[in-house]
């Protein structure tokens, strides 16, 4: 690879897979990230960005001198931030409070304006997704970006991550792994490798307190038990972009665990994750134990998605003194004993059947 690019957006998309050797082989199976951190924004989200401001600028519902606004909580922003800047538009964004620090700074460092709202449910007008809507509607200047909702976001997983992954792996894929906040990234690249080979299987993990796992078992978005401190995933209503995807499993995994694996790849592997990719890791772990050589199946080829790294999350995920206030002990359970449990726990892998 020897790319010189124009501008920072150029440099969007085209990432690595990289194997967590040490999961891999605990569990006798082959479990890659692909590392979406290596966006120059940091995230997943830069690719959802790029593509939503792209085919605004084609459609021309994004004009010269107009201005973008989104609500994000934080990564959307950053990615629209960079996107915004190469291709000359102003940028607002509308962030729910309590998000990490981090990213709060890394939006205003872009040069972007920032907008802090309460933290409300759906319901509530005041909620981050309507202040950003309502502001678009009310300036005939600003274009609303609306991740949720605009397809353009899973559309950039279905022509770009998917078809990659797919490559990376030389088609021999058996299992992807993802978690959703507006679906884009679980459901563009589940898409596509269906689209491929019907026989791969797709598993989407869901944090505690949130609402997929129930929607995707009972057709309900009924909050699992607890709350949990990743961010900028689970969800309590079914959007555009989460029906592209196609999923066959989905479980909801807690925070304790997320910590476990987290600490492990990290002393291991290199890698600090950010919270939801902890989450994706966590999700891979638990599908290569259910599918693999330890429950006396194959091995096999599980993929999933390195969404940002630990930096974003060093005030929460690798904080003691946060932890503890969430009653999370990081010593609590090793990853042999946290193995164990997922050898015994045959129940949480929920077999369902997602194609809208
Ligand atoms: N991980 C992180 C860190 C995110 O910020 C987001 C998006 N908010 C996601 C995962 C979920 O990605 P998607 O919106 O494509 O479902």
């Amino acid at each position: 690879m020897n790319k010189t690019a124009n501008n920072l957006a150029e440099l969007i998309g085209d990432t690595p897979l990289v194997k967590i050797a040490s999961l891999s082989q605990l569990t006798g199976c082959d479990i890659y990230v692909k590392c979406e951190f290596l966006n120059p924004g940091g995230s997943v989200k830069d690719r959802a960005a790029l593509q939503m401001v792209t085919d605004a600028i084609d459609s021309g519902k994004l004009k010269p001198g107009m201005t973008i606004v989104e609500g994000t909580a934080g990564n959307t922003g950053i990615g629209l931030a960079i996107v915004a800047k190469s291709l000359g538009y102003d940028l607002e964004v509308v962030m729910p409070k309590g998000q990490t620090k981090e990213k709060e700074q890394m939006i205003e460092l872009h040069g972007a304006k920032l907008h802090l709202v309460d933290a409300v449910p759906f319901s509530n007008p005041a909620h981050f997704y309507h202040t950003a809507r309502t502001m678009a509607e009310n300036n005939p200047k600003y274009w609303w970006a609306d991740q949720f909702e605009n397809l353009s976001n899973s559309k950039a997983h279905f022509t770009y991550t998917g078809p990659e992954i797919y490559q990376q792996t030389q088609k021999d894929i058996d299992v992807f792994v993802s978690v959703a906040g507006t679906g884009g990234t679980l459901g563009g690249i589940s898409k596509y490798l269906k689209s491929q080979n019907t026989d791969i299987k797709t598993v989407a993990v869901d944090p505690d307190g949130s609402g997929i796992l129930n929607y995707l078992a009972q057709g309900k978005h009924i909050a699992s038990e607890g709350g949990s401190f990743t961010e900028g995933i689970g969800i309590m209503r079914l959007v555009e972009n989460f029906k592209q995807a196609k999923i066959d499993y989905a479980v909801n995994l807690p925070d304790q665990d997320i910590v476990t694996v987290a600490n492990y790849v990290r002393k291991h592997d290199a890698l600090v994750l950010g919270s939801s990719s902890a989450l994706n890791v966590t999700a891979a772990l638990f599908s290569a134990i259910q599918f693999g050589p330890t429950n006396g199946g194959e091995k096999q080829t599980i993929v999933t998605i390195a969404c940002d790294l630990g930096e974003r999350s060093i005030s929460k995920l690798y904080n003691e003194e946060f932890l503890a206030s969430k009653n999370i002990d990081i010593n609590k359970q090793s990853i042999e004993q946290l193995i164990e449990k997922y050898l015994a726990n045959t129940e949480s892998l929920k077999k369902v059947d997602f194609s809208a």
